[in-house]
């Protein structure tokens, strides 16, 4: 399936391009409120919105029940003109998800990658899948609008690489390359807190501006957005919390320091620990929750201790941050009720309270779809900014 579709069905028209945009964000929504919600004239919007229903990106709907008279017409998008694909690449498994226009979720799946594997291989292997689920919904290739890709590791964003993603052992991949020639649409890379982040702040927090996301898994992650945007720093990797060092003694981190956040406090900390508590390898990270839960000892003070290192990097967070929300996500929301109060204690030992009065602590609210949703948005975004750049 090596086609070449560059997207030139997406809209070109500037001011359809926003009142699309409008639509998608409020939609449904009337003629007259998109009249009240812009500067354009009630005969241009009548114009642009034929134009866009025309092309099928907009179609006509009727939404509840006016007191006498017409119902009302409302306009909203047509889920199915176009979709969207989100692939989250983690340290064990990869997640692929088809979103339509509407960015909801028409079809998952999820595979495991066993141990280091290979990045080319892996790859082909997320072809396969996609091509899976595309003629199993008869989805033809041109209408996919754009592909997000989402990776456990440094990226360089300039290049579309991933740098290095050491949990994976994989390192200067050209991700972007190897999608934009298999499928000749635009493709977004980005780190995967980073894409939570976007995810949670679009379609939970619309409204909170400073926020954290915090992706627990095999390392830790974060994702910032700051102003209502994300914060990606002059080397564009911001964020990279899981090296703020908790104790300088403590174990060796992949990245040459001791006693980094993240072999402290992530979920493979957790397994050594249990492992070294019991002697019983390769126990599943559920499994200890599912111990811990139960009231088991051994897995209770694993937990807990990490939990205990959690709350101490988030204090360190949020003294030098002073974000409004931290979202706390990745495998560890496994074990949320395990942590929250041991977290939340912590928290309210160590933080500066000025910083400590203003900040949330939550749980992400789209679990383990928070990244896929975040780079469905990317994509959407630059999908609709692609035609701009080239007209
Ligand atoms: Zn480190």
């Amino acid at each position: 399936m090596n086609v070449k579709v560059g997207n030139s069905t997406f809209i070109k028209n500037l001011n359809q391009k926003r009142i699309f945009k409008l639509i998608h964000k409020e939609g449904p929504i009337t003629r007259k409120e998109l009249a009240d919600n812009t500067d354009y004239s009630a005969g241009t919007i009548s114009n642009h919105v034929k134009a866009l229903i025309d092309q099928g990106f907009v179609i006509e709907t009727e939404k509840g029940y006016s007191s006498g008279g017409r119902k009302p017409v409302y306009l909203t998008v047509n889920p199915d003109k176009g979709y969207i694909i989100s692939v989250e690449v983690e340290v064990t498994r990869v997640k692929i998800v088809l979103f339509n226009l509407k960015i909801k979720v028409v079809a998952k799946t999820v595979f495991p990658i066993n141990g280091p594997a290979q990045a080319k291989e892996t790859i082909s292997q997320i072809f396969s899948e996609i091509e899976k689920i595309l003629s199993e919904r008869e989805i033809k290739p041109d209408k996919i609008l754009g592909i997000g890709v989402a990776v456990p590791g440094l990226i360089d964003k300039e290049e579309g690489l991933l740098e290095f993603a050491p949990n994976l052992g994989w390192s200067k991949v050209p991700i972007v390359k190897y999608f934009e020639d298999k499928y000749g649409v635009p493709v977004v890379l980005e780190n995967e807190a980073n894409a939570a982040a976007v995810g949670e702040k679009e379609f939970v927090y619309p409204d909170i501006k400073d926020m954290v996301y915090v992706s627990i898994n095999e390392g830790i992650g974060c994702g910032l957005i700051f102003n209502g945007r994300l914060y990606r720093g002059a080397g564009g990797n911001a964020g990279e919390f899981g090296h703020i060092i908790i104790d300088s003694d403590g174990p060796l981190c992949h990245c040459g320091n001791s006693g980094c956040w993240e072999t402290l406090a992530s979920e493979n900390h957790i397994q050594k620990e249990y492992q070294e508590l019991t002697g019983e390898e390769n126990v599943e990270k559920n499994e200890i929750y599912r111990k811990a839960i139960e009231g088991e000892d051994r897995a209770l003070s694993v937990v807990k201790q990490a939990a205990h290192n959690i709350g101490l990097g988030l204090a360190n967070i949020v003294n030098s941050l002073s974000p409004r929300l931290i979202v706390l996500g990745g495998g560890i929301i496994e074990a949320d009720t395990l942590i929250i109060d041991t977290v939340q204690s912590i928290l309210k030992e160590k933080c500066l309270l000025l910083s400590y009065d203003k900040v949330d602590i939550e749980f992400t609210r789209l679990k383990d779809l928070a990244c896929l949703y975040g780079l469905a948005s990317y994509v959407f975004n630059k999908s609709i900014d692609f035609e701009t750049k080239k007209n």
